[in-house]
């Protein structure tokens, strides 16, 4: 099928709110958090099985020994740890489903800076450990081992690499530099893997003598590099190649905000709910080669995508004028902040500025009945409500309740936060019975999900989208 939209200021034939045509859900893996804790788990137990086997328990007699035990154990974790981190950095949907973005992106900071924290110690306890054997200075015996060992020295590069990337991410040097810098600098962590690589084979004790130690290492990078290369390339490229996506219309939402539908071949065989969300690279000459994280505005309909954009920076002012066919390269679906979190029948969407996307989808999407679902919209000012009669028809059509709680908090008409645990159960009574779903600003949403836990919902309740990583 080949997917049009009309070319009018906005939609009709295809108005979202029209009756959605149904695509196929997005693929429930078997997977569950035991499961993924157990593989883990025996990995860590292997490799500090594969150092006993090895005979390295008597270095523990000597001081020295105990520097150089230190610093292979903490090499061969430090290592395992940067390969968990390959399959936390894999976006792949099966991790996404049982762990959800935010637990991910906790894991992701957790994890690098511990395996950078093992690298260190590495160096600094092998180095040490050597030169009391030998009894030379840590110095002297780190300038022989960069100079005189296979590959040390670019491991010693690499090393470099990983603690600049370390550095960028520590909070108060993230909040200096802009979201593209960081990441530019994220990437020499791949870098930094293939110049670490060669050494372990070469000077690691563990993998110098032992083939089947060798091979088992050599399997425990394929297999992280092949679900990197498998969900970062390989299914973005299929899925861009197969369903040719381009800028079918652009269309003012409100002052500084777009929808940009998005047309293609064969939209009813994506796979994809209301509430994911999807990385956007528009082909344009300055643009392909950046990538940015939108969430679909409207339920999936087989016809079209539709994505809501606020102009808050560069990228997504100029998004802002987008040209109709312009080509566009799409990784996801993302999310797991879908229908298929939901607990209890009832439903409280609370939405803050323009996380109102992701809920605004759900709101067509959710089975109503009832008058089970309920909306609340909240902005600052009336210009930055989105959607308005959109909304308003599609809760006239599915019986939802919708509250729009516009003003500044602290103002003549808003006193008192409106969101706050009080007035959100004085607005839904039943508030405690209902799966909650949440996107806004940080500040809002960090406030309403306190509130919430106040109000001792149970966290398998609270489901919630950040608009940033
Ligand atoms: C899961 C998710 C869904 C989103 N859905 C929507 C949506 O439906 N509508 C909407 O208007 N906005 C959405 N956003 C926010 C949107 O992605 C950012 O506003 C946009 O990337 C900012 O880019 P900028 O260059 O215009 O602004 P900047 O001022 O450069 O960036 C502002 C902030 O946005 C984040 N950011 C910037 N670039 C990227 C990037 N390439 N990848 C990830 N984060 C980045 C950073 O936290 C940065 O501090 C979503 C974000 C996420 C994470």
């Amino acid at each position: 099928m080949n997917g049009t939209v009309s070319s009018s200021r906005r939609p009709t034939a295809n108005s979202p709110v029209r009756k959605a045509r149904r695509v196929p859900m997005p693929r429930v893996w078997p997977v569950r958090a035991g499961d993924i804790y157990a593989i883990l788990g025996g990995n860590a137990l292997l490799i500090l099985g594969m150092w006993i086997r090895h005979g390295n328990m008597h270095e523990l007699a000597t001081p020295a020994g105990v520097f150089t035990a230190v610093g292979e154990i903490s090499a061969l974790y430090g290592t395992y740890l940067v390969l968990i981190q390959l399959i936390l950095m894999s976006r792949n949907p099966w991790l996404d489903q049982v762990f959800g973005q935010d637990r991910i992106t906790a894991a992701h900071r957790w994890v690098g800076f511990s395996a950078i924290w093992l690298l260190v110690t590495h160096a600094v306890f092998t180095t040490v450990g050597y030169s009391m054997t030998v009894s030379s200075s840590p110095v002297g015996e780190l300038l022989t081992l960069l100079t005189s060992y296979p590959y040390v020295l670019w491991s010693g590069v690499s090393l470099v690499l990983f603690v600049a990337v370390a550095v960028s991410s520590v909070r108060a040097a993230r909040r200096r530099v802009s979201y593209e810098t960081w990441y530019a600098i994220h990437l020499y962590t791949y870098v930094a893997i293939a110049l670490g690589f060669l050494h372990q084979l070469f000077v690691g004790i563990d993998f110098t003598t032992d083939v089947v130690a060798r091979v088992y290492w050599i399997g425990l990078y394929a297999v992280a590099i092949g679900v990197l290369v498998y969900f970062r390339f390989g299914q973005p490229i299929s899925i861009s190649l197969r369903h040719r996506m381009r800028v079918a219309n652009v269309v003012t939402e409100a002052p500084g905000v777009v929808s940009i539908y998005l047309a293609g071949q064969e939209l009813d065989e994506l796979p994809v709910r209301a509430g994911q969300w999807f990385r956007l690279r528009f082909m344009t000459r300055d643009g392909w080669y950046k990538a940015h994280p939108f969430s679909i505005s409207a339920a999936p309909n087989g016809r079209y995508l539709r994505f809501t954009v606020k102009g808050l920076g560069d990228y997504t002012s100029k998004l802002q004028r987008v040209a109709v066919g312009t080509s566009v390269f799409v990784e996801g679906p993302y999310g797991a902040f879908t229908g298929a979190a939901r607990t209890k029948a009832r439903i409280l969407l609370v939405a803050g500025g323009i996380g109102i996307t992701p809920l605004r989808a759900l709101l067509e999407e959710l089975p109503a009945s009832k008058g089970n679902i309920t909306l609340i919209y909240r902005a600052s000012r009336p210009e930055e409500v989105v959607f308005r009669d959109e909304i308003e028809q599609l809760a006239a059509l599915r019986g939802a309740a919708v509250h729009f709680l516009v003003g500044k908090r602290g103002s003549a008409d808003m006193p008192s936060d409106p969101l706050d645990p009080r007035a959100l159960r004085r607005l839904v009574p039943d508030v405690a019975e209902r799966d909650i779903y949440v996107c806004g600003p940080a500040g809002m949403l960090e406030r309403t999900l306190r509130g919430l836990r106040w109000l001792r919902i149970p966290d398998a309740q609270i489901h919630y989208e950040r608009f940033a990583f």
